[in-house]
This record gives structure tokens, sequence and C-alpha cells, in this order.
């Protein structure tokens, strides 16, 4: 078990009010980390902190915020075995998962170093005679960043990595579900040498958290908000920036369609179908959701994607090397056995895995799914896939776009002019074909549309969202006025 603190201006500090909560373990319920329950007050001072950092740190080159920012995707880097251990337990995540968070963490703090020296502008022809016109991108002033639990490390760094690269500060908003986890990030940081103030990291109890979430976005200082997390909360925290007229970036659920083509190669389609919808027991936003196969090779293609299914281990992944660890708490259980049910009950078949009365659900399959079983329209964020048979690719497009969510999608397909035809025509920010719907790189615009939300976090997309663009001119010679 771990007890934790926030950092506020540099310091390791309590709630004011010395308030805590405590997050368990999901397989045995024992306590895992207890954490500082902070109020709006602490909330206030965190944003005030980083308002009180700003001036030097916006003043900084890039070669200086280059380097800390190295060191601390070095610092990120070698805490890979305490990242693996709190995330084991605080959401029962796997080892793998864990490494894989750690990696493409480090080096999305690698690419936010090298965009130090990227933030530039241009020079715009003005029709004043004499007149030098300038586009220049500046930092935007403090950046409020709140992340989720699923990918902790991946979303973590990623609500504060390029924001502090373009010369903001930051506040970070805790996971309730791995508050120790996301501390890890901040000591990374720390150990990077960045200026205190400059990074300020709060954790909350599940119950303050509108009351908390209003003071960051509220306070005069905060000039950008990014969340990341369900597109419940997505439309509460868009709500609220509306009104306090802060830009905001939400990056939220997904119900992502594979589909695999007639002419699909499908040792291709099991492969990239299987790691996309069951890495993190499928607790990933671009997860596949819908399995979308044209009848014609359905048959063979679910055959042995059911018999992969079947072979990912499970397990407590404190006892070793699993696929499939923990559901992050009983609730996403009980979700999933409800859609299951209610999808067998409408004449969905039951393929493998099934449900689970405790968090190690395995990997399941339902076919013959339809638009009026649950599981065809909500997202499981667990485990449990549908599989849509339909009858050629026109029909494939139309079940792929028949959701309301538009994250991340794959076509797979042998023709590639014929896959990229279908993806042009899938409403989603991402598609890959011939590959997974997981799919993330640092310098890759990120984000969806419809119920996904909106905004693009990674490389060059990424400093256009943390950065203000301002129009700066110079008269260079005598200028004629009217009167
Ligand atoms: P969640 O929306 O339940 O997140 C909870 C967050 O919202 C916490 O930070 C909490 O403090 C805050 N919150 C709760 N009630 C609030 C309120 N009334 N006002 C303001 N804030 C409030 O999501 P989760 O369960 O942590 O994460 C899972 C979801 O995140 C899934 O839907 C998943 O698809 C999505 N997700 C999206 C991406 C992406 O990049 N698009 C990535 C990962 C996860």
């Amino acid at each position: 078990m771990s007890t934790i603190s926030m950092l506020i201006a540099g310091e390791h500090c309590a709630a004011h009010n010395g308030g805590t909560f405590e997050r368990r373990n999901p397989l045995d319920g024992q306590v895992a980390t207890t954490a500082p329950a902070a109020t709006p007050e602490d909330a206030r001072a965190a944003v005030q902190a980083a308002a009180d950092a700003f001036a030097s740190w916006s003043q900084l080159g890039p070669g200086a915020r280059r380097q800390m920012l190295v060191r601390a995707a070095d610092a990120l880097a070698s805490r890979k075995e305490a990242f693996t251990a709190a995330m084991a337990t605080e959401t029962g995540a796997s080892a793998l998962w864990a490494e894989f968070n750690v990696d493409l963490a480090a080096g999305m703090l690698r690419e936010a170093a090298a965009l130090t020296s990227q933030i530039g502008g241009e020079v715009i022809p003005s029709d004043v005679p004499g007149n030098l016109a300038m586009g220049v991108r500046v930092p935007a002033g403090v950046v409020v960043g709140m992340a989720p639990w699923n990918a902790p490390v991946i979303l973590g760094v990623r609500a504060i990595a390029t924001p502090l690269a373009c010369g903001n500060t930051v506040v970070l908003k805790g996971s309730e579900l791995c508050p120790a986890t996301h501390g890890l990030i901040i000591e990374s940081l720390q150990e990077g040498g960045l200026p205190k103030g400059v990074v300020n990291f709060i954790t909350n109890a599940p119950q303050d958290a509108a009351q908390v979430v209003e003071a960051l976005v509220a306070h005069p200082a905060t000039r950008r908000v990014n969340f990341t997390g369900s597109t419940r909360v997505g439309r509460i925290i868009g709500g609220l920036c509306a009104r306090y007229l802060k830009p905001v970036m939400l990056e939220l659920g997904g119900k992502a369609p594979l589909v695999v083509l007639d002419d699909a190669d499908l040792e291709t389609a099991v492969n990239a179908t299987a790691f996309g919808a069951f890495a993190n027991s499928g607790q990933i936003c671009m997860s596949t959701e819908r399995i979308i196969v044209d009848e014609k090779i359905a048959d063979v293609f679910i055959e042995r994607l059911v018999n992969k299914a079947k072979g990912l281990p499970l397990g407590d992944p404190r006892k070793g090397p699993v696929v499939l660890g923990s559901l992050v708490d009983m609730s996403a259980v009980h979700r999933c056995n409800e859609m299951i049910d209610d999808a067998v009950s409408k004449g969905a078949t039951l393929l493998c895995g099934g449900k689970a009365d405790n968090t190690l659900m395995p990997a399941t399959l339902l076919d013959h799914v339809t638009p009026a079983m649950r599981i065809y329209g909500e997202e499981t964020f667990g485990p449990v896939k549908a599989i849509v048979r339909v009858a050629g690719e026109e029909a494939a497009v139309t079940c792929a776009n028949d959701t309301a969510y538009g994250l991340s999608s794959a076509v797979i397909s042998a023709d590639v002019a014929r896959a990229l035809r279908v993806a042009a025509r899938i409403q989603s920010g991402i598609c890959h074909i011939n590959g997974p719907t997981v799919h993330d790189e640092p310098q890759m615009p990120f984000g969806g549309v419809k119920d996904s939300g909106y905004g693009r976090f990674g490389g060059k997309a990424g400093v256009e969202a943390f950065t203000e663009l301002r129009w700066l001119s110079v008269q260079t010679t005598p200028r004629a006025y009217p009167f």
C-alpha cells in the first residue's frame, strides 16, 4: 500500500483540510493507495502556482525546456517496474500493458522535447506598404489536464507533455482510480528538473470531482483544458468550459469498428482483431468494439478468431505474465454481464468466454449481433466483443457508421485501393488499413469526431491546440493615414 501526496508550487502536500480517499485493488479489495482529497481551494492553489511559474517558464529557450523533458523521459522509463507494480495494484492491469504504457509515454515526452524548437509562425503579406506582419505561436498560459485510469501513463503524460513543450505551465488532475500511478509521472517530471510550479498535481475523492473540476476550469489563469474520459463526463466538462469560455479538448469514448472485407488476408484479420479487441481487456478508447465481417468469409474468420481468443492467458497480473488482467472494478463486470445476457436473450450466439463473477473476465465473443442489442451501440469497455455479419462492402460501411462514436476504426482487405475507398467513408478521427484499431504514436494527430469528442493531441496538432496564435506587425516605413 502507498500513501501519496499532491504537488503544488514544488511542495509535496496534503489536502489543506487533511482529507484523504482510498483506492482499493479490484481483485482482493485491499487498500492500494491513500491519496489527498483535494478541495476546490486546493485546486485554485494549484492553478495559482502554475500561473506564478508561467512568466519564467514561458520565457525559457527551447533548448532548456527540451533538456528537461528529455531527462523526464529517461526518469519515467527508469521507473518501469514501479509503474508496473502501481498499475497492477491500483487497476489490475497486466505487465504487458504497463510496459507498453511506459514506453509510449516516454516517447511522448521525447516527442514533446523535440517540439520545443518547432513552435514557429509565419510572415503574412500585408496590404499596408512597409508593414511586416506575422502570425506568431505563443504559450497559452495555464493548462489543466484530466486523465483517466485505463492507459494511465500514456494519457497522464499526454495531458501535459505538449503543453509544457509549448511553454505553458500545467495542473494534472489524477484519476481517482490510479492516483499513485499518476503520481509517478509527476515524480519523473520533477527528476527532469522542471522548476517549481511548472507542473502541479492534485488528486480528489470521487464525490468531490464536480466541485474540484469547476474550480480548476473557472480560475481566471486557466487558459486551456483537456479531458480524456467518458462521453458522459465529457459533456459536463464541455458545458462547464463553454460557460467559462475556456477552450477545451475532449477525448471521449469509442465504439471502434473493424471491417473485414471479403478479400481480407485471414491471418492479418485475426491478429489485428484479437489485439485490438483484447489488449488491456478491451479497456482502451480505441478498442475494437464491433467486428464487422463480410458473410462470405465470416465462418472461417470467426473460427480462427475464436481459437485465438480462447488461448489468451487470463489471471492476476501480480502472479505472472498474462494478456488479460483484471477489469478495473465490479461495475465493469456487471455492465459486461448485462450486455451478454441482453445479446443472448435477443438471439446472439456466445462463442467463447462469457459472464464473470469476479474482475477476471475472459475474452468473450458474441456472434450474430444486431442493432436491437445493447452491445451493438454501447461501449462495453471490457473484453466482450460484438460480431456483426454483413452482406458486402456497402453494408459494412453503413454498419461502421451506425454509431454515435467516431474515434478509431480499421479496414482489413488485400486490395489497398479498395480499403482506402472504404476508409474514406468511415466517420472517425482515425482509421488503420490492415492494422488494429488500437494504435497510437506520439507524433500522430489523435482524436475523434461525433460523440468521441473534439481536438487533436500529438505532433503539430498538439502545438496548435496548446498555443495562442497572435498577429504581430511592425510598420517599417512612414504610414499614410486618411486624417
Ligand atoms: P470517466 O468519464 O468516468 O472519468 C472520470 C473523470 O471525470 C474523473 O477525472 C472524474 O474526476 C471526472 N468527473 C466525474 N464526474 C464529474 C463531474 N460531475 N464533473 C466533472 N468531472 C467529473 O471515465 P473513466 O471511466 O475514467 O474512463 C473511461 C472512459 O474514457 C471510456 O469511455 C473511454 O473510452 C474513455 N477514454 C477515451 C480516450 C480517448 O483518447 N478518446 C482514452 C482513454 C479513455
